[in-house]
C-alpha cells in the first residue's frame, strides 16, 4: 500500500536544527524498507514518534496485535506505552524486551539525528518457548478478549529464538542509526549546498551592487598596475575620457597626461609607493580622445598589497568647469589690473587678447571703437588670418550689428549667412565658421565691439565663450570710461596750457601786428605837417597813413568781431543777397584794394556757374562778405604765385558750397586741424613770416556757424589750399527783392555835388565834427552841426528844412538809436544815417530796428561816407567835377 501523502504530515512535522523529518526521510522509501525489512526478517515493524504514535503503517503485524489487542481501547493504550518505552533513546543498543501489551517480544531502535530523538522503529511480535501463557490469559481477560480467541490469534504469531530476535534487533539498530547518520549527513550536505548557493548569491548580488555603483558613479575610477598600465576603467571614467571601449587600456596613462603636468603626477605615484597609507589628490590635466585636455582631480590610493587588486586605484572627477571658472577669475583679475596699471590702450588689448586666448580662441581678434557720427568703426587692434581692416562702415560689418543691436552676436558660418540676407547687409571680409561679437560700453551708449572668430572651428565659440568676452567687455568699457575721463583731463591741461601760450604768442603778436602801422601813422603823420617835404612827398605820407589806418582798423574790427562772436552777442541779420552781384562786388574790391603788389603774379577768377536769378538767396550779407573777404586775403597772403579762384557750386540739398582755391603755401595736416581756433597760426613759431592775428579763421567759423554753416580746408604743403564754406541755401522771394540802397553801390563819378542840400550832423567829438565839416565842405551842401541830443531835439521843428541826418548814435546825453526812433516819428521820408562805433553786425540790426536808413562805422573813411550819403541826396542834377 502506498503512502498517501498527508497522511502522516501532521506527524512527521519534526523540526530538528531547522530541518523537517520529512526533509530527511522520504516517507514512501521508509515504508518500502520497512516493509522489506519486515518481510526479510519475519518481524512487524512500525515507525513511530517518541510518544508512540505512529510515523508509519505497520508491516507484518499479526492479527492479535493488529486485529484482536489493538481494536481496544485498553491495549491499543498499552500498545503505544510499551512502544515508547521500547522505542526510548538509547544510543548503546537496542532495547529488546516483552511487549507491556501482550507479552511477545518487542525490540526497538531510537533513530537520533543530529542528536535528537526524532522516531522509533518497532519490530516484534513474535514468541518463544518460554511465554507464560497464564499471564497471556490473564492479559486477555484484562483487556476483554475472550480467551480462545485471544489464543487462537497468539498461535498464528511467528515463533523465534530470543537469539536469533536479539540479533535481528542489532542489525535493526545498526541499520537504523545508519539511516538517520546519513539521512543527516544528506541534510547537512543539502543544507551547506544551499547555504553556499545562498553565500554565493548573496555574494554575486553584492558585486552587482559594488559594480553598479562604480559604473553609475559620477567619479571615474581606474585601476593602474604598479608597471604603469591601465588595468581597469569605470565605464564613467571611459565617458569622461572620450571613449566608447575598453581600448583606452592599450594606450599609455602617461602619454595622455599634459607634459607640464606629468612630472607632478610621476612624482605622486612614487610618493604613493613609498607611502602606501597615505590617499593623495592632485589636479592635473589629461588628454581627452578628441584631443582637447581635461582637468581632473584624482585620488591616488595604494593596493598594490590587496592581491585581489594589486594596482593603484584612482578615483577621479572632471574639474575642467571647476579650472575654467578659476582661470576666468584670474583672467578677469590679470585684466582689471592691467586697466588700472597699463599706460596705453594698445598695451592693454594685447593683455587682454593674450589672457583670453588662456580659455579661448584668440586666433583671430579685433577691437573697433565706434564713431557715431560718421557711423564708423575703426579697429583699436587687429590681428586677423585673413583680412585687414582699419576703417569700416559700421552698416555693412557684423561688428556693426552688435552696435547697433547693442548686444552680443555668436553666430556660425550658416547663421551669419542666414543673418546677412535677414539684416539686409552686404558683409565685408572674409566669413568665419564661427563668429563672436560684444558690445563696449562707454556712458550708457555702444562704444565699440570686440570680436573673435575662427576661420577653422565651426564650434570654437559658444555661450560660455559669449559670457566671458562679455565679463571681459566690462573690464574693457572701465578702462575706455577711465582713459576717457584722463584725456579730457589731460586735454583741458594741454588746452589750458595752450592757450596761455597762444595767448602770450598772440599779445606778442598783436603787438607787432598795432605797432607795425602806429610806428608808420605816428611817423608819417608827423612829416605830413613838415614844410621841408615837397607836396608830393605829403600826399605819398598822407597816403600811408591812411593805408596804415586801414590795417589798424582792420585787426580792431576782427579783435571786436571775435569777442562778439565768442561772447554770444553776435547776431544774423538777414536779407536778399545776389551771390554773383556780391561776388562782383568783391572782385573788384579784391583787384582794387588787395591784390595791389600781386596783380602781376597772381590771376583772380570769380567763378559763378549760375545765371544771377538763380543766386538770389536770403542770407546775412555782412557774414558773406566777410568771410569772403578774409579767406581771399588770406590766399592773397599765402600765395606768391598762380591764381585764386573764388565762387561757388550750385547747391545741392538746400546746402550752397562756397570756396576760395589758391596755389599758395599750403598747410600741413596737423595745422589744418587747428587754424579755425582763434589765435591760431599754422606756424606759430613764425607768425611774423606773413604777419596776421590768426583771428580770420576763427572769425569765419564762428560766422558762418551763426548760419547755421560750416568751414573746411583741402589742403597740400606747396601745392595750395582750398577753402570751402557752406551755408543754407534759402532763396530769396521774389517780392522780398529791394533793389539795394544807392549809397553801397559803386558809384564810378569822382565828384559830389549837393548843392542846395540840407545836412544836420550829430556828433559830440570836435575832432570828428570838424572832420566831417571838411569832407562835406566842398560838396556844396549847408551843414548844420549839433553835438548833444538835447540841442538835436531842438531842431525836431524844423526837421522839413534838412534833406538828411548824420547821427552819432553814441551821445553823452542820449542814446542815438532812440534820437533816431524819434527823428522818424517826426519825419518819416527823411533819411538818418547812422554813425557808429563798433563796425559790428548788431548795429546794423539796431539801425534797422530804429528805422536808420543805413549806417556807416568810424572811423569813416571819407570816399565810403560820400559815396552812401550820394545815395541818398544825388537827384540826378548838379553834378560837380569836385575831386572826392
Ligand atoms: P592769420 O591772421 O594768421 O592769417 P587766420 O585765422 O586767417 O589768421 O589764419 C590762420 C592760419 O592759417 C594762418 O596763420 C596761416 O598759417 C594759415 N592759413 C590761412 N589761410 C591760408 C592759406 N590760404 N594758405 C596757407 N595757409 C593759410
Amino acid at each position: 500500500m502506498e503512502y498517501a501523502p498527508g497522511m502522516f504530515d501532521e506527524q512527521t512535522d519534526i523540526i530538528i536544527g531547522g530541518i523537517q523529518f520529512s526533509d530527511l526521510f522520504d516517507l514512501n522509501e521508509l515504508q518500502k524498507i520497512q516493509d522489506l525489512f519486515s518481510d526479510a526478517t519475519g518481524v512487524a515493524s512500525i515507525i513511530t514518534r517518541p510518544d508512540g504514535t505512529p510515523i508509519t503503517r505497520p508491516s507484518n503485524f499479526c492479527r492479535l496485535c493488529n486485529n484482536i489487542i489493538r481494536q481496544t481501547e485498553k491495549g491499543l493504550h498499552n500498545c503505544f506505552k510499551s512502544d515508547a518505552v521500547i522505542g526510548r533513546q538509547s544510543t548503546s543498543g537496542p532495547v529488546i524486551m516483552p511487549c507491556l501489551s501482550g507479552g511477545l517480544w518487542d525490540a526497538g531502535a531510537s533513530i537520533t539525528v543530529g542528536g535528537q530523538h526524532v522516531a522509533n522503529w518497532l519490530i516484534g511480535q513474535v514468541r518463544n518457548q518460554e511465554l507464560d501463557k497464564e499471564k497471556i490469559l490473564h492479559y486477555a481477560d484484562e483487556i476483554g478478549i475472550e480467551r480462545a480467541v485471544f489464543m487462537n490469534a497468539l498461535e498464528e504469531v511467528p515463533m523465534m529464538s530470543l537469539e536469533r530476535f536479539t540479533k535481528i534487533a542489532h542489525m535493526l539498530y545498526a541499520f537504523a542509526a545508519e539511516l538517520s547518520s546519513k539521512a543527516y549527513q544528506t541534510k547537512k550536505l543539502e543544507q551547506f549546498i544551499g547555504f553556499r548557493q545562498q553565500a554565493e548569491k548573496s555574494i554575486s548580488r553584492l558585486e552587482s551592487r559594488f559594480r553598479a555603483l562604480i559604473e553609475n558613479s559620477t567619479e571615474g575610477v581606474v585601476l593602474v598596475s604598479a608597471g604603469g598600465k591601465f588595468e581597469y576603467v569605470s565605464p564613467t571614467a571611459l565617458r569622461l575620457f572620450g571613449y566608447a571601449s575598453d581600448d583606452i587600456l592599450h594606450s599609455d596613462p602617461d602619454a595622455m597626461t599634459h607634459p607640464e603636468d606629468l612630472p607632478m603626477v610621476l612624482q605622486t605615484l612614487n610618493y604613493l609607493l613609498q607611502n602606501p597609507l597615505k590617499v593623495p589628490t592632485i589636479h592635473y590635466r589629461f588628454r581627452h580622445r578628441d584631443g582637447r585636455w581635461i582637468w581632473i582631480e584624482s585620488t591616488f590610493g595604494n593596493m598594490l598589497h590587496i592581491p585581489e587588486i594589486n594596482a593603484i586605484v584612482i578615483n577621479f572627477r572632471d574639474i575642467s568647469e571647476r579650472k575654467r571658472s578659476e582661470k576666468i577669475q584670474e583672467i578677469q583679475y590679470n585684466i582689471a589690473s592691467a586697466v588700472v596699471t597699463s599706460g596705453n590702450l594698445e598695451e592693454l588689448l594685447t593683455i587682454v587678447r593674450r589672457e583670453l586666448n588662456q580659455v579661448i580662441d584668440t586666433t583671430n581678434f579685433f577691437i573697433a571703437l565706434y564713431d557715431k557720427q560718421k557711423d564708423m568703426l575703426s579697429k583699436a587692434i587687429w590681428v586677423d588670418e585673413k583680412d585687414a581692416y582699419t576703417r569700416w562702415k559700421a552698416e555693412n560689418s557684423l561688428s556693426g550689428q552688435v552696435v547697433r543691436k547693442a548686444r552680443t552676436i555668436l553666430l556660425n558660418r550658416q547663421q551669419i549667412r542666414e543673418f546677412a540676407v535677414t539684416e539686409n547687409l552686404n558683409l565685408i571680409g572674409t566669413t568665419a565658421e564661427s563668429w563672436l561679437g560684444v558690445p563696449l560700453w562707454q556712458s550708457g551708449q555702444v562704444a565699440g565691439v570686440m570680436v573673435v572668430q575662427s576661420y577653422t572651428d565651426p564650434q570654437a565659440y559658444d555661450k560660455s565663450s559669449a559670457a566671458l568676452m562679455e565679463l571681459i567687455a566690462h573690464e574693457l568699457s572701465i578702462f575706455i570710461e577711465k582713459k576717457k575721463t584722463e584725456d579730457e583731463l589731460v586735454r583741458a591741461k594741454e588746452k589750458a596750457e595752450d592757450s596761455d601760450r597762444l595767448k602770450s604768442t598772440f599779445l606778442a603778436n598783436m603787438s607787432h601786428e598795432i605797432r607795425t602801422p602806429m610806428n608808420a601813422i605816428i611817423g608819417f603823420s608827423g612829416m605830413i605837417a613838415d614844410s621841408d617835404h615837397s607836396q608830393d612827398e605829403r600826399i605819398k605820407f598822407a597816403n600811408i597813413v591812411q593805408s596804415r589806418s586801414d590795417d589798424l582798423m582792420h585787426i580792431i574790427n576782427d579783435l571786436l568781431e571775435i569777442s562778439r562772436i565768442e561772447s554770444g552777442n553776435a547776431t544774423v541779420v538777414k536779407g536778399t543777397v545776389v551771390l554773383n552781384d556780391l561776388i562782383d562786388d568783391l572782385e573788384s574790391e579784391f583787384r582794387r584794394r588787395i591784390l595791389l603788389n600781386k596783380a602781376e603774379t597772381i590771376r583772380l577768377i570769380a567763378d559763378k556757374p549760375l545765371d544771377s536769378a538763380q543766386t538770389r538767396i536770403l542770407t546775412d550779407s555782412y557774414i558773406l562778405k566777410q568771410v569772403y573777404s578774409n579767406l581771399v586775403e588770406n590766399a592773397i597772403k599765402y600765395t606768391d604765385s598762380g591764381h585764386i579762384i573764388f565762387g561757388y557750386r550750385p547747391p545741392e540739398n538746400g546746402t550752397i558750397t562756397c570756396f576760395v582755391k589758391d596755389t599758395g603755401i599750403g598747410i600741413s595736416p596737423e595745422n589744418q586741424a587747428v587754424i579755425f581756433e582763434h589765435f591760431r597760426q599754422a606756424d606759430i613759431s613764425d607768425p611774423h613770416r606773413y604777419g596776421g592775428t590768426g583771428l580770420g579763421l576763427a572769425i569765419c567759423k564762428g560766422s558762418l556757424e551763426l548760419l547755421g554753416g560750416t568751414i573746411w580746408v583741402e589742403s597740400k604743403p606747396g601745392a595750395g589750399s582750398t577753402f570751402y564754406f557752406a551755408f543754407p541755401f534759402e532763396p530769396a522771394p521774389a517780392q522780398e527783392h529791394k533793389p539795394a540802397p544807392k549809397g553801397i553801390q559803386l558809384k564810378k563819378t569822382p565828384g559830389y555835388s549837393w548843392k542846395g542840400k540840407r545836412l544836420l550832423i550829430v556828433e559830440d567829438e570836435s575832432a570828428n565834427m570838424e572832420f566831417l565839416m571838411i569832407i562835406l565842405r566842398n560838396t556844396g551842401a549847408e551843414t548844420v552841426g549839433v553835438t548833444s541830443g538835447a540841442e538835436l531835439r531842438k531842431h525836431y521843428n524844423s526837421l522839413h528844412l534838412f534833406d538828411l541826418v548824420l547821427l552819432d548814435v553814441r551821445l553823452p546825453d542820449a542814446n542815438g538809436w532812440e534820437l533816431a526812433s524819434e527823428i522818424k516819428a517826426v519825419r518819416l521820408d527823411i533819411p538818418v544815417i547812422a554813425q557808429t562805433a563798433f563796425a559790428m553786425s548788431g548795429d546794423r540790426r539796431k539801425s534797422e530796428e530804429a528805422s536808420c536808413d543805413n549806417y556807416i562805422s568810424k572811423p569813416i573813411a571819407k570816399h565810403a561816407l560820400l559815396k552812401m550819403l550820394d545815395g541818398y541826396l544825388d537827384d540826378g542834377v548838379n553834378k560837380s567835377t569836385i575831386p572826392a
